[in-house]
């Protein structure tokens, strides 16, 4: 990748190249890696744009950090979310697809003939605590 690359290319490769969702703070030390500089003042600015574009995906954690992750095609196309609120951890996960979309695609049409809204895209984030830190929880509580 030359250092002159655009800021979005640069962006978009790196994040079509994983699977995983990353913040613009990982995104620029994943850059910097790679001898590729780009302000982080920049790399904000691309991924919000990339993201009103509806290129990628943004997942907000309850932290208030935004992480993305490259829309894709396919099985680990559309998916939703499950947050750990303690570790920041994040879950893909695409059981239910059928049933969920059956039912928000009901619930869009009804919701833009009531509130005249062109719905574009729709997000499902659960928030709450992984596996692994329910364990770490357990076991500082048998050994405090
Ligand atoms: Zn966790
Ligand atoms: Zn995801
Ligand atoms: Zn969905």
């Amino acid at each position: 990748m030359s250092r002159w690359t655009a800021p979005r290319e640069a962006i978009l490769e790196l994040l079509s190249r994983t699977s995983k969702h990353m913040s613009a703070k990982d995104i620029y030390s994943a850059l910097a890696r790679i001898d590729m500089c780009i302000g982080l003042t920049t790399i904000y600015r691309t991924l919000d744009l990339l993201h009103r574009m509806a290129i990628i995906n943004k997942v907000v954690l309850r932290d208030g950090e935004a992480k993305y992750q490259m829309k894709s095609e396919g099985p680990r196309g559309h998916h939703h979310h499950l947050i750990c609120s303690n570790c920041g951890r994040i879950i893909d996960y695409s059981e239910f697809e059928r049933e969920e979309l059956n039912f928000i695609r009901k619930t869009e049409v009804l919701l833009s003939k009531k509130y005249r809204f062109a719905i574009h895209d729709h997000n499902i984030d659960f928030f709450g605590i992984c596996e692994q830190c329910q364990e770490l929880k357990r076991k500082e509580e048998e050994n405090p």
